[in-house]
């Protein structure tokens, strides 16, 4: 089988390419990825090289450039593909929201028209918790697949736009579509501007960690391999058609989460520091993931603890792949009109 990755040098995306050449062996995928600032081709040079240059190959571009899309589909003629592909940062979303609109929503609009005319096997697109809206804090509910979509932040309305789109592909046109909707994630090779890697490496350099006022809020967590685990049992088992919920049950505080990163790097409490909210901050967001478990089999494997020690370790280990990206951002900064449109 032929997998297209889209977003494939990002931070799931990477996981999920290294993840299914290692459990495939007779399988190829081609990554197609913009390179954006969260794109990194480094993540994947072991694999393109040494581990499997046969089964792997990256096509720089963009999800919006139809042209391309349906150049590299006639080219390739790939079975399945895996939408990761996305402007993915909330808090970017709110300086710059137009972009997230124009990759999230156009680019899927564009991957789904090319995959209808050349015939593409599967459409599995990835998607977030965040299309549900906030819970609040004592709210005993979850949200389960036929919850109301209720997006509060740009980020998270581009996604919520995205799942329409791809739903209607399948109800209008037949398209052979899945939709998985995942917690917050963690793990190796995440950007470090995203909440665990970004306190890591801010508590690996004694730098402080900035909560925001409201860092009792909760966030569901799950080991991205955990994650990459459900995308292959969702293209594996799922049905045509259907949405799957992908959590873990395991909701932490954004409290929690420092004190555990300080803890595990035995870093002292007073390097915690404290903001006001940003806009559209949700409390908490917690889904009902029985229905996976039920119809595909699938249940995280990986503990919160023992994935988080992990986590850290990578982080401290690998402290050249994050500070090369830290100095790259820090000169973007210098061109933010980059963001500006
Ligand atoms: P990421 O920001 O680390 O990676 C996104 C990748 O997409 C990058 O490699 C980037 O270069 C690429 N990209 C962006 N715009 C593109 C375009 N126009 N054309 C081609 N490539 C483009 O994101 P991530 O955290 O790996 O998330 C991947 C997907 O999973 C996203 O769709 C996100 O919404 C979803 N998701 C993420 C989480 C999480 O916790 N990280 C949770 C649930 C769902």
């Amino acid at each position: 089988m032929k997998l297209l990755v889209t977003g494939g040098a990002g931070f799931i995306g990477t996981n999920f390419i290294r993840y299914w050449l290692q459990h495939n062996s007779d399988d190829a995928i081609v990554n197609f990825d913009r390179l954006t600032y969260a794109g990194n081709l480094s993540n994947l040079t072991d694999i393109a090289e040494t581990h499997y240059p046969k089964r792997y190959r990256f096509v720089h571009g963009d999800i919006l450039d139809f042209a391309l899309v349906e150049s590299i589909l006639k080219k390739e003629c790939p079975d399945v593909i895996v939408n990761f592909a996305a402007e993915s940062h909330n808090s970017r979303a709110i300086l710059h929201p137009r972009r997230f609109f124009e990759t999230n929503v156009m680019g899927t609009q564009v991957l789904l028209d090319a995959s209808r005319k050349y015939g593409v096997q599967r459409f599995h697109h990835i998607s977030t918790c965040e299309v549900y809206g906030e819970l609040p804090l004592d709210s005993p509910d979850r949200f389960s697949e036929t919850a109301p979509y209720r997006p509060q932040t740009p980020y998270n309305a581009s996604k919520a736009a995205a799942d329409h789109l791809v739903n209607a592909y399948f109800h209008s046109f037949g398209m052979p579509i899945t939709i998985s909707n995942c917690a917050n994630n963690y793990g190796p090779y995440q950007h470090p501007e995203k909440l665990i890697p970004l306190f890591a490496t801010n508590a690996i350099q004694n730098i402080p960690l900035t909560l925001y006022r409201s860092s009792h809020n909760r966030r569901e967590w799950l080991h991205v391999e955990d994650h990459c685990r459900a995308i292959a049992a969702v293209l594996e088992y799922g049905k045509i058609g259907e949405t799957y919920n992908v959590g873990s049950g395991v909701e932490k505080s954004i409290e929690e989460i420092s004190d555990f990163i300080l803890d595990i790097l035995d870093k002292p409490q007073h390097l915690k520091t404290y903001v006001p909210d940003r806009p559209g901050h949700d409390c908490r967001y917690l889904l009902d993931s029985s229905k996976i478990a039920r119809d595909v089999g699938w249940k995280p494997i990986i503990a919160f603890e023992d994935g988080m020690r992990e986590t850290i370790r990578w982080y401290v280990e690998n402290w050249k792949w994050w500070q090369e990206i830290q100095q790259k951002v820090d000169s973007e900064m210098v061109q933010e009109d980059k963001w500006e449109r």
